[in-house]
């Protein structure tokens, strides 16, 4: 799998989990599926509602609300993104345990570094990522 990021928004990850320590900072990617994977157009960040610094809860407000929102657009949530404050961006037991969905593309930040995984769901874990930094080409296109 392939994760495309806009310009924009790899350098603001870093920014965004470093604001939220020591909490981990935590959102959802919205995008659309591509032939070999996604490609990100945004993030929506979220509310963390996990009690404990060392995990993340999305609001599933805003993911009913996002979901909304997108209905027809070609674009949905493909991906979850959140941040390690003292750890490295690999996922946790935690992570496994809560990656729901299969497919998503999951996001971890850690200082300066960002990795992509693929959730196998079911909290079967996740396989390795790519990630693109470059340019989408699908940004301007409203076709
Ligand atoms: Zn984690």
């Amino acid at each position: 799998m392939i994760v495309a990021l806009p310009p924009d928004l790899g350098p603001a990850l870093p920014r965004l989990a470093a604001a939220a320590r020591p909490r981990e900072a935590c959102g959802l990617l919205v995008g659309r599926a591509t032939a070999d994977g996604v490609t990100v157009t945004g993030l929506a960040p979220s509310r963390n509602l996990a009690a404990e610094d060392d995990a993340f809860e999305i609001d599933t407000a805003l993911q009913l609300a996002l979901q909304r929102r997108l209905r027809g657009s070609g674009e949905g949530v493909v991906g979850v993104w959140h941040s390690h404050p003292a750890g490295a961006p690999v996922p946790s037991a935690r992570d496994a345990e809560g990656a729901w969905e299969a497919g998503l593309a999951w996001l971890i930040t850690s200082g300066e570094e960002t990795t992509a995984w693929r959730a196998l769901g079911n909290g079967q874990g996740f396989v390795p990522a790519t990630l693109s930094l470059a340019a989408t080409q699908h940004a301007h296109d409203h076709s």
